[in-house]
């Protein structure tokens, strides 16, 4: 297994299967790698079967007043990257376009800009919680979806650390007991399902990384009960599964039984399948395992219909 560098060998291999990397920590995929990745996103869709999840597509962007009900932007400052645009005040734009545009360094030259309104997605999930604000649920629901999120890391590496990436992400919003038997039933399908496509994969109980964890009284209250286990291949999260008791239930009104709704969600990052999928079995596709149907198997195998 690698360490988190990659060596120039290991780059020109992910290159030919379809893998074009920026460094400035973005990553395109076409050709073989391409296909891996659609197959990933099937087969994680596929190991929720049974719960009926209800797909559902969502811009790129949130307001920030919204995430702001769970308190993203004081907990998570450093890695919030914002959708911005200038003021359109005419003269305001007469004054950028008689500059440089551009600076020496390629960045845009300063102009006043519009409130700041938008924040890029920063985990699919957040979308999910808004779309379905104020409903009173007599039954658990279940949602899946999948988006670009981003995120300000302190480096970036190819398909482990990525500027934007792709998250799937299947949620289920019910009572306490209903989220934790969701949880513990997909994990145990996850379990399976890297077995049979022959991933080594540990979990770990895994904490945020909240901005001045010493001074934010939710990141200690993680650490006292975890609600966050990270699927775990060599050195590198995979996924994570995230118990968030009732406070998007109560930041967004939304009820079951009564009582604001608990949720949870399971969280998949693609690249990073793609890292330890291609780590383990290399990057010539003939030695990949059929994800889908490997998924499917994990899902009957754990039980079929939660
Ligand atoms: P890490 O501890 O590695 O930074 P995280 O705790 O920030 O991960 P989550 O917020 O749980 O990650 O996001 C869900 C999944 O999205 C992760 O398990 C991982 O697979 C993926 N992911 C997170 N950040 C990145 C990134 N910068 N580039 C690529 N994939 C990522
Ligand atoms: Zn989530
Ligand atoms: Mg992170």
């Amino acid at each position: 297994m690698t360490g988190p560098l990659m060596t120039g060998e290991r780059l020109d291999a992910l290159a030919r299967a379809g893998l074009v990397w920026h460094p400035t920590g973005e990553a395109a995929l076409r050709g073989p790698l391409l296909r891996l990745a659609d197959d990933c996103d099937r087969a994680f869709v596929r190991l929720a079967s049974g719960w009926e999840a209800q797909e559902e597509r969502h811009p790129a962007t949130l307001p920030a007043e919204l995430l702001q009900r769970v308190d993203y932007l004081r907990s998570f400052p450093h890695q919030a990257t914002f959708a911005v645009a200038m003021d359109g005040d005419e003269a305001n734009l007469e004054a950028f376009l008689s500059g440089p545009v551009l600076t020496g360094s390629g960045a845009v030259a300063p102009a006043a800009l519009a409130p700041v309104r938008d924040v890029l997605t920063p985990a699919a999930c957040y979308h999910l919680y808004r779309a379905h604000e104020g409903e009173s649920l007599d039954r658990p629901l279940h949602l899946t979806t999948r988006n670009t999120c981003f995120r300000r890391e302190h480096e970036y590496v190819p398909l482990r650390r990525l500027r934007s990436f792709s998250m799937r992400e299947v949620v289920c919003l019910g009572t306490r007991a209903e989220t934790a038997a969701f949880l513990a039933a997909l994990r145990e399908r996850v379990e399976r399902f890297c077995e049979l496509v022959g991933l080594p994969v540990e979990w770990a109980n895994a904490t945020d990384p909240f901005f001045r964890p010493q001074r934010n009284p939710k990141a200690l209250l993680q650490r006292i009960a975890p609600v966050k286990h990270e699927a775990v291949y060599g050195d590198l999260a995979i996924g994570s599964t995230n118990d968030h008791h009732d406070r998007f239930g109560e930041g967004f009104g939304i009820d079951r039984d009564g009582a604001p709704a608990h949720s949870a969600c399971v969280a998949f990052g693609i690249e990073r399948w793609l890292f330890a999928l291609t780590d383990r079995h290399g990057t010539d596709p003939a030695g990949w395992p059929a994800l889908p149907d490997a998924a499917a198997e994990a899902a009957d195998a754990a039980g079929g219909r939660p």
